[in-house]
């Protein structure tokens, strides 16, 4: 049997005893389970992160599910919940993302302002939720806070709505007001319970989900210009260019093809390299997340040890942050 940690000492691990719980990893199939009870879609996103763990159109083999087709979350999201164990079976430490469209919900994303000055029509707004107190004002109706809501690790707010089978509310960024983003159809939002680097995504609110209010439809409605949909919750990153997309490949391919007896050690050394690089902001921590894990997942490196791994050699680069030059790869 292992014996506790003691504190301080590195977390990495060369040897699994899974009986041996890893870090406070929260119960995140129950997330799932609990979520699809309440007639929520889910998926799985990869752990600490809020970028789908589904394969996408790229890495697409066209077999499985997507023999006729490739088939994206929005699809693959369910309410099943045989899938959904056999899903967080398969990926135990994933988070939880829940498909607005197929839940016929419509979340409005309310961020702080993080030290930034409002724009003078939303003067004195210190976040997204003072912006939507000022709507709700100008339109003579209450404030729309008595819903389910969730707390983000970023202290931003995500005000849970329901809207009919119908709905055709997409994504929206900035658009109803400063601070104010919305996931709708082709959007996912991450559900309470899962987890970040920098904390737990909390229940702020336990209301039922209330209806969306009629006066708030106008302000999330496609303008002549339609809006780029954001399939990435509570942040917009831009499409990594052609150099970005192959360095992530190339860091990947160190892990897929080390030495069987390396491969662990050589996925904590790639995301020490990517950690540098997320530091100097030239990757997301998501992306970086991501690309480690499609990695970890071909060596079949078990998602808890990858998580471990991929957490430690992050934080290692993070001190280190680096930019790539404009030579090399
Ligand atoms: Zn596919």
């Amino acid at each position: 049997m292992s014996t506790p940690r003691p504190a301080g000492t590195a977390r990495r691990r060369t040897t699994r005893n899974p009986k041996w719980p890893r870090r406070t990893t929260p119960d995140l199939m129950g997330v799932a389970l609990s979520a699809a009870r309440r007639g929520m879609f889910v998926f799985p996103l990869w752990p600490r992160s809020k970028t789908p763990a589904l394969h996408g159109k790229r890495r697409c083999d066209r077999t499985g599910v997507c023999a006729e087709r490739h088939l994206g979350w929005e699809y693959r999201a369910t309410r099943d919940p045989d899938l959904i164990r056999y899903w967080w079976r398969a990926l135990p430490a994933c988070n939880v993302g829940i498909a607005c469209g197929p839940s016929t919900l419509y979340v409005l994303d309310l961020d702080p302002a993080h030290g930034d000055e409002p724009p003078p029509e939303w003067a004195g707004a210190r976040h997204g939720r003072d912006v939507l107190a000022q709507l709700a004002a100008r339109a003579g109706q209450p404030y729309p806070g008595d819903t389910y809501t969730v707390l983000s690790p970023s202290r931003s707010e995500h005000l849970y709505f329901q809207v009919g089978v119908d709905s055709t509310l997409r994504n929206t960024a900035s658009r109803a007001g400063w601070r104010i983003d919305s996931r709708g159809r082709g959007g996912f939002i991450v559900a309470a319970g899962s987890m970040r680097r920098d904390g737990l995504y909390t229940i702020a609110r336990r209301d039922p989900i209330a209806s969306l209010p009629p006066w708030l439809v106008p302000h999330f409605t496609a303008p002549s210009s339609p809006e780029h949909d954001t399939t990435v919750s509570g942040g917009v990153h831009p499409l990594p260019d052609r150099r970005r997309r192959r360095y992530l490949d190339a860091v990947a391919g160190l892990v897929k093809h080390a030495a069987p007896k390396t491969a662990h050690d050589t996925l904590v050394r790639a995301a020490y390299t990517l950690g540098r690089l997320v530091a100097g902001g030239q990757f997301s921590e998501d992306e970086a997340r991501a690309a480690l894990h499609n990695a970890a997942r071909q060596r079949r490196i078990p998602t808890h040890e990858a998580d471990d791994a991929i957490s430690d050699g992050l934080l290692a680069g993070a001190a280190h942050p680096r930019r790539l030059s404009d030579h090399g790869l």
